[in-house]
């Protein structure tokens, strides 16, 4: 990777620095993402790039911050490449990005000027502050978009949606307690924020209490820390009149909080208030879960929640394409639909990918558009070859492990290896370079754009890796 953007900074100059630097992130960053403003919903846009704040543009690599660890995942596995790709036509250089985690503005957590050595490198920073053990927790206000009206509902979340309806109609005396239990991304927390929200609407006095089972356990920590379990106890048991935790599978294994959690419950139940857990596990199968917990599960209604059929899914993509306002012809629809299979989240996640992507490069969402942008997500029905075997058959060819390609060992022999492996993994595969990376051990997007470089122009001027590389993809291509 090479040639710095022309508005970049090219050298710290003590104080200087940070000012030049954030001013050329925010301008490069603001034109990135100018025309997608124009053409996604407001909603979309607030909630998946508004949030990315620009920190500072150094040598080619722009740093981004995000409050959220979770967000900054999923920005880099669905967007980041149709973004590189944008800001590299834009510049005419290549460019890398790094994210950091920043609760708030100026207390990021990784967020010292990148040095030169880390310019080809793109990191995200782990540790979002708020679950840190021993901060205090406020809860989270429920989303006021997860509704039942927005929750579509068909064969495969019926039963679960019908029992959250009428916990939500009749707090603590339909289901108590309410154990939902499904996959990640199947629309668990959704169904928890929409009971919430159901059930203020219907009686603003209520007392709900929302909160993930890692923010409990946080809370508790706090609270035995700064010597407040009265206070603790009070605002569990006494000022709560449905209790919506989310995710208990955390608590398995910990046995200070669910003890704590086992004498809220039983203050909850007897007093007649609602419990609505949620887990991607049943009770007995998460494991270091306790006994008499389980057996308080067992109480009430245990609902489970399935992923959902095409019809469903393509249902869900139409929900979420109006109020998007994502122009999304019926067969695109259905070609979404009947390819990602995996969660609602991918789903989702394809869909925004797809309107980005149709409105950086000013095309209409189209079948072959959308295949093209989906690569990476595509459930590939069985003819291409994967990652693991690409690998395999370059590493037998080049003599080299396949477990040395994915290493981190630098010796010649292998970097090549290495390289090739990845640049028929991009040829074959079409996967994002962020997901090849991944695939090969965990290396950086830039790692995998250099190999593809490298080999390409190696190809041009050494005839005998050039016939190793095309001998590699006829075997591969059958
Ligand atoms: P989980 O908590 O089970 O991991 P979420 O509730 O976070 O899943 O759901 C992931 C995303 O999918 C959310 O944005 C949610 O709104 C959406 N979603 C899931 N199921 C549905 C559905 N049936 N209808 C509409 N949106 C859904
Ligand atoms: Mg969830």
């Amino acid at each position: 990777m090479s040639g710095s953007l022309s508005t970049a900074v090219n050298k710290p100059v003590d104080g200087l620095f940070d000012d030049a630097a954030e001013k050329a992130a925010v301008g490069l960053w603001t034109r990135a993402i100018e025309r997608l403003k124009a053409r996604l919903s407001r909603h979309t846009f607030q909630t998946y790039f508004e949030p990315i704040k620009p920190v500072s543009l150094y040598a080619g690599e722009l740093t981004l911050a995000h409050s959220s660890k979770f967000m900054i995942d999923w920005v880099r596995d669905n967007l980041l490449d149709v973004l590189l790709q944008d800001l590299e036509a834009q510049h005419g250089a290549r460019c890398t990005v790094k994210f950091v985690v920043r609760e708030r503005p100026g207390t990021e957590t990784e967020g010292e000027a990148p040095s030169p050595a880390q310019q080809q490198r793109t990191e995200i920073t782990a540790n979002v502050a708020t679950t840190s053990p021993g901060i205090p927790v406020r809860p989270p206000t429920l989303n006021t978009k997860y509704t039942f009206d927005s929750f579509v509902v068909g064969p495969s979340n019926q039963f679960a949606v019908a029992a959250c309806t009428a916990v939500a109609n009749a707090p603590g005396k339909a289901y108590n307690p309410l154990f939902l239990y499904g996959g990640v991304g199947l629309g668990k927390t959704h169904l928890v924020h929409a009971v919430g929200n159901h059930a203020l609407k219907a009686n603003p006095n209520c007392h709900v209490l929302y909160l993930s089972s890692e923010a409990f356990t946080n809370d508790l920590i706090h609270a035995l820390e700064q010597h407040k379990m009265p206070e603790f106890r009070a605002r569990y048991r006494e000022k709560c009149d449905i209790l919506l935790l989310d995710d208990i599978q955390f608590l398995g294994n910990k046995k200070q909080t669910m003890e704590e959690f086992f004498h809220t419950f039983n203050a909850l139940h007897e007093a007649g208030k609602q419990i609505f857990v949620t887990s991607d596990k049943l009770p007995n199968e998460i494991e270091g879960f306790e006994e008499r917990l389980r057996s308080r599960f067992q109480w009430g209604l245990i609902a489970d929640i399935q992923p959902p059929e095409v019809e469903t899914r393509v249902a869900i993509l139409k929900k979420k394409a109006a109020t998007d306002n994502i122009h999304l012809p019926d067969d695109v629809a259905l070609f979404l639909g009947s390819h990602i299979r995996s969660n609602v989240r991918e789903l989702e996640g394809s869909l925004i990918r797809l309107a980005a992507f149709a409105s950086l490069t000013k095309s209409s969402i189209t079948v072959d558009l959308a295949k093209d942008v989906l690569k990476t997500v595509l459930v590939v029905r069985g003819d291409k070859p994967d990652v693991e075997q690409i690998i395999r058959l370059a590493g037998e060819q080049m003599q080299v492990r396949p477990q040395d390609i994915k290493g981190e060992r630098r010796q010649q022999g292998i970097a090549r290896a290495r390289q090739v492996a990845m640049y028929l993994t991009r040829r074959i595969t079409g996967l994002s370079y962020p997901a090849i990376g991944e695939k090969f051990g965990g290396k950086d997007h830039s790692t995998v754009i250099n190999a593809e470089q490298r080999i390409e122009q190696l190809m041009r001027e050494d005839p005998e890796l050039r016939a190793t590389v095309e001998s590699l993809l006829r075997r591969l291509n059958g």
